[in-house]
């Protein structure tokens, strides 16, 4: 396993959409590995498949407990072809990037999800949750259509710097 470079924001890569995973396959877990390595290594709290410029549809979301004054539990979970199938509510709140460090802005979101898609086992999975895991999984999901986070800031005057003493807390906070 190895750590993987993670494209920085101007690469074309960002920008195309991801194909589509028709079988989870012995690569394909192998992949979800080093994203999973590369993640924790950010570190991050989500990694989506064409942020190491692999252009398919593989997302990782790693939100620890209680991770953003709330009492969310935590959620770990890599998802082949994920979509989202409800949404409900909106929720307005500041994300960062691994492709865009030091940079944050208030992106609104849907408060609860259900995604559907497949597992690294190759099954299929359909999972509902809310908070910073629906908020993250929406995150990654833009990332497998060519979409960041600040293209998402309805209000541009929100986006800001990280002033660089707060720049570790971030990254460790909303950086996906
Ligand atoms: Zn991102």
């Amino acid at each position: 396993m190895a750590v993987l470079e993670i494209l920085l924001e101007g690469d074309e890569r960002l920008r195309q959409k991801a194909l589509r995973v028709r079988n989870v396959d012995a690569s394909l877990r192998q992949l979800a590995d080093e994203m999973f390595e590369t993640m924790m290594d950010a570190p991050g709290i989500g990694l989506a498949a064409p942020q190491i410029g692999v252009l398919r549809r593989l997302i990782w979301v790693n939100v620890p407990e209680n991770y953003h004054d709330s009492e969310e539990p935590e959620f770990c979970l890599a998802i082949v072809n994920p979509e989202i199938v409800k949404a409900h509510g909106r929720a307005f709140a500041y994300e960062g990037c691994l492709s865009i460090p030091g940079w944050t802005g208030e992106v609104p979101r849907a408060e609860r999800i259900t995604v559907k898609g497949l597992g690294l086992d190759n099954k299929p999975l359909r999972v509902k949750t809310y908070g910073w895991a629906a908020r993250v999984i929406q995150h990654e999901i833009d990332h497998l259509d060519g979409i960041l986070f600040l293209d998402r800031v309805e209000d541009k005057s929100t986006i800001v710097q990280v002033p660089e003493d707060e720049e570790d807390e971030m990254s460790g906070e909303a950086a996906d």
